[in-house]
């Protein structure tokens, strides 16, 4: 039974989906201005592994992750370029996509709507609210009538209407009726990016762009929304507000939202120049150490990130590998009929997939997860150390494969299980100088070695296409002398250690 701390209750609570056996969930996606930080990352991360624990759970899950391709600071970031909306919107869609892959979100089957494509329903959406007398047009404007739905409002984030009123900037314009009420479509300043509507040229609030998309592919009612903590007031009060009065419905049953980053105990943000884009982060770190660091702590609790949590995180992926490499060569090598049975291990087995499961039940703990998992890893490194049988390797194959599956499958932590390299990466770095090119590699990035021989070996296909032999043999050569043997095939060149 998977339960789900509900910020609409502030409870933990018994999953019950709408349709047995699916899983209907919403997050919000990136606002494309900017590349994103680590700080959009984790929500990014951990709703995939809520996706992906669903599925391993046999859920058929439908996953909507919306752009927001079109607001203030896009259109203030379009001017101050001289581009267009679209082109910001565009790079910075891929340039999402590219970094989320390097931590391996799960693309397959994700509904990913852009606003732009949704204005209709947008405007569909607010013409219904100015039907049902829940909004109002005023100057161009449409807004939301927050003291017409009065009762509910505040019910996720706790506002109080009064208190909000009170705490508002008195406001010279008499354009809405309260200062509560917010923006369901605004008029279009000259020049800027438009769409035609009932109420003249504008373009959508943010709010009403989640509640027309989710209704689109979701409905009026569904499983899950998900988003940053930083999300609750006012985007998801008010996408609440609008999807229950304008289509009925409850809007989403379960409201989960995760936790802040922090760097040095304090809030990560831009004005404190305490930022950290994932891009760059990425370039010295694997995308699985980024991800197996933000799966180790509780999705609710705020995560420190350092560059000595990433080290932890990078050398606890160190030592399940190595374990794991460490089991194959086990089945490899030893070839027994004595030794020990496989019914430790097979008790060992079947308790470690039980405590996961409860781990990942209870709230999606990552963090406990993990924990299990090293102590499965514990246990088994331990009866590695003495002869095993014929039975018993058959369960630790059990084993390789239940961790791989969690880690993989379920955490979406790729690790990587081969027989390591010899490390040649100083005598290829001399090689480099001696040749006298220019190395584009990190030289202080570990694991460099296939790099540098790959690159190596597109030199000297620059320098055989170059007619230049000198330097093509030379390379050739010099590689030998290190041990890298490089054989050219009819399609493709291929080496050996
Ligand atoms: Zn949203």
């Amino acid at each position: 039974m998977i339960k789900i701390h509900n910020t609409l209750t502030k409870k933990i609570e018994e999953f019950i989906p709408i349709e047995p056996g699916k899983v209907k969930m919403y997050v919000c996606g990136p606002t494309v201005y900017n590349y994103i930080h680590i700080g959009n990352a984790r929500p990014a991360i951990f709703f995939d592994t809520v996706r992906r624990y669903f599925e391993y759970r046999n859920y058929k899950v439908t996953y909507v992750q919306n752009f927001t391709d079109v607001d203030d600071k896009m259109i203030e970031k379009a001017n101050a370029e001289g581009v267009e909306v679209k082109d910001i919107a565009d790079k910075y869609i891929s340039a999402y996509l590219e970094d989320t892959k390097k931590v391996n979100l799960k693309e397959e089957g994700m509904i990913r709507p852009k606003a732009t494509d949704h204005i209709k329903e947008m405007i569909k959406s607010i013409n219904i609210l100015i039907d049902k007398e829940f909004a109002y047009e005023s100057q161009g404007d449409v807004y939301f009538d927050v003291e017409k739905y009065n009762e509910h409002y505040g019910e996720l984030s706790g506002q109080k209407i009064e208190d909000l009123k009170a705490g508002a900037r008195i406001e010279v314009t008499d354009i809405k009726k309260s200062s509560v009420d917010f923006a369901l479509w605004k008029s279009a300043k000259k020049g800027e990016l438009s769409w035609e509507s009932p109420w003249g040229k504008g373009r959508p609030g943010w709010h009403i762009e989640c509640s027309a998309m989710s209704k689109k592919y979701l409905g009026a009612t569904f499983d899950i929304h998900g988003g940053g903590q930083d999300l609750i007031f006012p985007h998801h009060e008010n996408e609440i507000a609008q999807s229950k009065c304008s289509y009925g419905g409850d809007y989403a049953r379960y409201w989960i939202h995760n936790g802040y980053i922090n760097i040095k105990g304090q809030k990560m943000s831009k004005s404190k120049g305490n930022f950290f884009l994932l891009r760059e982060i990425l370039d010295d770190y694997e995308g699985k150490v980024v991800r197996f660091f933000m799966l180790s702590s509780h999705y609710r609790k705020p995560i420190d990130f350092s560059e000595v949590e990433l080290n932890m995180a990078k050398s606890a992926i160190n030592r399940i590998e190595n374990s794991m490499l460490a089991m194959l060569e086990k089945f490899d090598t030893e070839i027994s009929t004595e030794g020990r049975d496989g019914s430790e291990l097979k008790i060992i087995l079947e308790n470690s997939k039980l405590k996961f499961i409860e781990a990942m039940d209870e709230d999606f703990n990552t963090a406990q997860a993990i924990g299990v998992l090293f102590e499965l890893i514990k246990k088994v490194n331990k009866s590695m150390e003495e002869k095993i049988n014929t039975d018993g390797k058959i369960i630790l194959k059990e084993i390789y494969v239940f961790i791989k599956t969690i880690l993989i499958d379920v955490l979406g932590v790729e690790i990587v299980i081969k027989k390591q390299i010899r490390d040649l990466s100083v005598e290829l770095i001399d090689l480099i100088k001696e040749i006298n090119i220019e190395n584009p590699i990190k030289e202080n990035k570990e694991n460099i070695t296939i790099e540098l021989i790959e690159f190596l070996i597109e030199k000297r296909k620059i320098a055989k296409k170059d007619k230049n032999f000198a330097l093509s043999d030379k390379i050739r050569d010099k590689m030998a002398k290190i041990g890298v043997k490089i054989k050219d095939g009819r399609e493709k060149t291929t080496w050996t250690i």
